[in-house]
């Protein structure tokens, strides 16, 4: 007989990119919320989102960062847009070598969205708290998963990337950084 399947809780923020008006607000707050102390500074440069602007044509869609990778791909995308034509990797999640975004802008070690997570849990993640006009929507569910299997080597590698490239020293202290969150 098998297992019974584990539930996992799936948070997500659903993106209306027709009522983003570009305003930056969940740039602002996503950053303050993440600094440290809380709240004391706001840099959308250190934002785990970003808002692809483009007034001109009232195109604004917001990217969330998500997983770091070593390893630039091989292929591009290029997406069109009401003729509008954007730079490769523009909608990329991943904090990459090949690019600038989702970096912080002093150690260029990776941000990636972790959804706000805080004790106590914050009924919606900031952004979506802070988006006056309803482009982003919280949504959770459960789901029925296999049960995860932790694999050390892949987060080895990725910190080890991290390390040759920064220095363990910067390592070691943006992680102690990024993990701080009520202070
Ligand atoms: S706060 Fe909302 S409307 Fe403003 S830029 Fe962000 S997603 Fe768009
Ligand atoms: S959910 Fe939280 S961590 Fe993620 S982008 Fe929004 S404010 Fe930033």
């Amino acid at each position: 007989m098998s297992e019974p399947k584990k539930k996992k809780t799936i948070k997500r923020i659903i993106i209306d990119v027709d009522k983003c008006n570009g305003c930056q607000g969940c740039e602002v707050i996503c950053s303050a919320f993440h600094a440290t102390p809380q709240y004391s500074s706001n840099n959308p440069e250190r934002s785990r989102i970003r808002v692809i602007r483009d007034p001109l044509a009232d195109i604004y869609i917001p990217v969330y960062a998500g997983e770091y990778t070593a390893a630039e791909c091989a292929g591009r995308d290029k997406y069109m847009i009401d003729g509008k034509e954007y730079e490769e990797c523009a909608f990329c999640r991943a904090s990459c070598p090949s690019r600038d975004a989702f970096k912080e802008p002093d150690s260029g070690l990776p941000l990636k969205c972790d959804m706000c997570e805080s004790d106590p849990t914050l009924d919606e993640p900031m952004c979506v708290q802070w988006c006056l006009a309803g482009a982003l929507v919280f949504d959770v569910r459960e789901e029925e998963v296999e049960e995860e299997e932790q694999e050390p080597e892949e987060l080895d590698l990725g910190i080890e990337a991290l390390a040759n490239r920064h220095g363990w020293e910067t390592v070691l202290a943006a992680v102690s950084r990024l993990s701080k969150k009520d202070d």
